[in-house]
């Protein structure tokens, strides 16, 4: 199954949460085996092409695509989730949304080094994937080079890839919706 054919098993659903927000369901594609398989493996590839030390999965959706990818390449998986979800000491980023703001937290001992790849199901603002880069600049001492963003959809209107290009990091998402 080629990258284009995954795009089908996107479910589109009108109006959620809000009005005028197209939203793009990976649920559907979850439901399909094959289709969920081709996924990990077309973003393990692009994963093990940037040769990382360790995965990040963004909070919640990403950990569905990170985690066969961290078994399939045998690499360590970090988690970065949503304020107050983490035990123990944490770093936080805050991050501006459409109405109000989120925290994205990371545990402070985790041992994150080298080149790193962030997971996340979707880039609209990239704001939260922005959070993460901020959290990696901040207290681990990365630089954009080292962090490739991968995402299975990409909403290239919303401007957040190209941001998060703009801000240095590498970017690869599997297919990409035009508009909201
Ligand atoms: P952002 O921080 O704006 O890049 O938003 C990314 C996060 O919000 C992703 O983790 C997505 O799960 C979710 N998201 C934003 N917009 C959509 C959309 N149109 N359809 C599905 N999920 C979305």
């Amino acid at each position: 199954m080629n990258e284009r054919d995954l795009k089908g098993y996107i479910r589109t659903v009108a109006d959620f949460p809000s009005p005028g927000i197209q939203f793009r369901d990976i649920t559907s594609l979850l439901e399909a085996p094959a289709a969920f398989a081709a996924t990990c493996a077309a973003l393990s590839t692009h994963a093990v092409q940037f040769a990382p030390r360790q995965l990040i999965a963004i909070d919640s959706r990403g950990f569905v695509f990170a985690s066969p990818m961290a078994l399939e390449a045998g690499l360590p998986l970090y988690l970065a989730r949503k304020s107050g979800k983490l035990p123990g000491s944490v770093r936080s980023e805050t991050y501006e949304l459409e109405y109000g703001e989120a925290t994205l937290e990371l545990q402070s001992q985790s041992s994150l080094q080298g080149r790193i790849v962030i997971v996340d199901d979707l880039i609209a603002t990239g704001g939260t994937v922005m959070a993460c880069v901020r959290l990696l600049q901040r207290y681990w001492g990365f630089c954009p080079e080292q962090i490739l963003v991968l995402a299975v959809i990409d909403l290239p209107d919303l401007g957040g890839s190209r941001r998060l290009r703009e801000a240095g990091c590498s970017v690869q998402t599997l297919m990409s919706f035009e508009g909201h």
